[in-house]
Parts: structure tokens; C-alpha cells; sequence
């Protein structure tokens, strides 16, 4: 079993090696590149956009980081937050960016709508060469090397796989081994989802040893709730939460007028679905939030319940088995009982 698994993995890094040498000569090439990641960046989207521009920086190249809109302010803190450029903020200069750019990245994302329409398809038309570094399943970006690796924690550690295995390990220094540790530790749940192997740990130790403060990303990241935040959260818990009968799942769907009672800003309810899958004996977990384009979902889900063909199938959306998420266009109340139908229709019956 060990030898067959051992087998894979060095089947895979050497299949990847390759790869990982054709995107460095693609870096050393290019004229300008552009690092774009999904909508609603989370850790991982920043920590593998971050790393992955200091590192090309440090190639000697015109680098930019480009994502669709801002993060929530848990990561305000990052060092090389404002040399991103959000497409919702300034659209002329992102689409002439990406217009003049010749090489493109796509990180953390499986498909140009996770860019939000109108981004999508500005990156989707461009001429430039793409390179796809993600671990979502179902890829459909055509690109000239294709990284996707559904069985990796995080896209972070893909971005440490290509400085080291393309033999320019000595280039990582302690700012791009932080956006990697940022990346890995928020999409394991701090190191703790079934996605987390050895590799991850290996690599996690490799980061530390160039001496930085893990503790503090974490702090930054887990404790810095505002009062505020706290009391939506709570609120949520107290108020919200229900647990369906005869189902192992559980719901919070949160309106606007409650957010704006909180004084709700961008990422306060992060966090707030995995709440929800904490209780013992649930399985899967939606948090519903109502927003100005109509509703967000998130899917967190445990053991043999899957989320991610709930969330494409019924919810416009898609992700991971154990982590999706979705939108709907109907009310709040209606995405709500759709969902409860669904469900209690027999959706999870061959469990
Ligand atoms: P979250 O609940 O944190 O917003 O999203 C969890 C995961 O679900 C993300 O990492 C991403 O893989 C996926 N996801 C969230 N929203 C969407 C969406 O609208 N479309 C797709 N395809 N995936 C999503
Ligand atoms: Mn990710």
C-alpha cells in the first residue's frame, strides 16, 4: 500500500517537473505577466497570487496581480496588499492590462465565470499564453501547461512545488514562504481537513525554516474579530441556526436587514458555516447570505456527504466535496426552501 502510494507520488512529481520547468522559461520570456485568481479572494487565493509574484519578481520580470474584487479585511494586513489591482475598482485599467499582458495566470480557480462575467471574459478573449495552478476538479481554462491537482490541500502548495522543483528553491525567502504558509493553513482548516498529507507537512516545514512567525498569520487571521462581527455570529447561532428534521444538516440563512443591524462588513461570516458543521452528528452545512446581487451560499459537509454536486447541480456554483458554494438569484426565503426540498426530497438517500 505504502509502496503503491510512494509510487504515485513520484510519478507525479516527476510528470510535474517538467511542467514546472516550462512555466519558469515562460516567466523568463514573457514581457508581462498577469497573476489572476477567483472572486471573493480567500487565503489561498491571495497566499498563492503573493507568493507567486514575489517569486516572479525576483526572475526579473513585469509582474501584476490583478483579481476581481477585494478581499474581506482579514487580510488588509498583508504586506503586498495594495499593489493588487481589483478589476471592481478600476475596469480600464485591469482590461488594458490584461490586453497588453502575454502571459497570463490562473490560480485557485477552475474556470473563467469564477472571475465574475465581465473579467471572465476579458481574460478568456486574450491572446496571452494561460497557466492553470489550481486543485478544483472539472478545469475547463484552456492553457498551455495545466497544473490541476484535485488531490492537493491548496493551490499555495502547488506555487511551493514550482520554486522548488523547478531548482530555484534557494529564491524562497521568508515573504513568499509566509503567503504560502497563509494559503495552506486557511484551506486545511489550520492543518486539520482529509486533504492535509505528509507532503503538506514537509512542505509547511520547509516554510518555517526560513524563520518567520507562524503564529502571528494565524492570530492575524483567527482572532481579530471586530465586536461587531462577533454579534452577527452570535446572533447567527442563537437566532438562526436550524437543524433539519430526520437530516444531519444544518442551516443559517441571514438576511440584510440583520447584517446591516450588525453593521456587517465584507468576510464577517466567514467562518460561520464551519460553525454550523461543528455540531456533532451534522454532516452538511449552508450558511445562506443575502447580498445586493441576490444570495451566496456556502457548503461545508463531512464523511460520505458531498457538497460540491449540490452546489453546481442546483446552486450555480460548484467547489470541493467538502467545501462548496453557490449563488441564487431568488429571494432569500425561496433559495432557503428550495434548498430544504432538495434535501429533504432524498438528495443524500444513498448515504
Ligand atoms: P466559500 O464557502 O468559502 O465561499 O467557498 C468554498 C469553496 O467553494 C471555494 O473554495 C470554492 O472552491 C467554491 N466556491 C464558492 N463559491 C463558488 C461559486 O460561486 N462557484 C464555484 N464554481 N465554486 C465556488
Ligand atoms: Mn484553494
Amino acid at each position: 500500500m505504502l509502496t503503491l502510494y510512494l509510487a504515485h507520488i513520484l510519478s507525479y512529481m516527476h510528470d510535474r517537473k517538467k511542467d514546472f520547468q516550462t512555466i519558469i522559461e515562460l516567466i523568463k520570456s514573457a514581457k508581462n505577466i498577469i497573476i489572476t485568481s477567483h472572486k471573493s479572494p480567500d487565503g489561498d487565493s491571495l497566499g498563492s497570487s503573493l507568493s507567486l509574484y514575489r517569486f516572479i519578481k525576483k526572475i526579473n520580470t513585469n509582474v501584476l496581480v490583478c483579481h476581481p474584487d477585494q478581499s474581506s479585511s482579514a487580510f488588509h494586513w498583508l504586506v503586498d496588499i495594495d499593489s493588487i489591482q481589483l478589476f471592481r475598482e478600476n475596469k480600464e485599467l485591469v482590461r488594458s492590462t490584461v490586453e497588453k499582458s502575454d502571459l497570463i495566470f490562473c490560480l485557485d480557480y477552475n474556470s473563467f465565470d469564477r472571475l465574475g462575467s465581465e473579467m471572465g471574459e476579458i481574460v478568456q478573449n486574450s491572446m496571452a499564453k494561460k497557466v492553470l495552478i489550481d486543485h478544483h476538479q472539472n478545469p475547463s481554462i484552456p492553457a498551455i501547461v495545466s497544473i490541476s491537482e484535485t488531490s492537493i490541500a491548496s493551490t499555495s502548495e502547488l506555487i511551493f512545488e514550482l520554486i522548488e522543483q523547478s531548482g530555484l528553491g534557494e529564491l524562497l525567502d521568508a515573504e513568499i514562504a509566509k503567503y504560502i504558509y497563509l494559503g495552506i493553513m486557511t484551506d486545511t482548516g489550520s492543518f486539520r481537513f482529509p486533504s492535509v498529507s505528509s507532503r503538506t507537512h514537509e512542505i509547511v516545514s520547509s516554510l518555517l525554516k526560513t524563520g518567520f512567525q507562524h503564529a502571528q498569520i494565524h492570530e492575524a487571521i483567527f482572532d481579530a474579530n471586530s465586536l461587531d462581527r462577533l454579534k452577527l455570529k452570535s446572533y447567527a447561532i442563537v437566532e438562526k441556526l436550524e437543524v433539519l428534521q430526520e437530516l444531519p444538516v444544518g442551516i443559517i440563512f441571514l438576511e440584510n436587514e440583520e447584517l446591516k443591524r450588525f453593521n456587517h462588513q465584507k468576510g464577517d461570516t466567514e467562518g460561520l458555516v464551519n460553525t454550523i458543521l461543528s455540531i456533532e452528528n451534522i454532516m452538511v452545512a449552508a450558511l445562506f447570505v443575502e447580498t445586493e446581487e441576490g444570495v451566496k451560499i456556502s457548503f461545508r459537509s463531512k464523511g460520505s456527504y458531498f457538497v460540491n454536486e449540490l452546489a453546481s447541480v442546483y446552486f450555480n456554483g460548484g467547489g470541493h466535496k467538502y467545501a462548496a458554494g453557490g449563488f441564487s438569484a431568488e429571494s432569500i426565503f425561496l433559495t432557503k426552501e428550495r434548498f430544504k426540498a432538495i434535501v429533504l426530497s432524498g438528495f443524500y438517500d444513498s448515504i
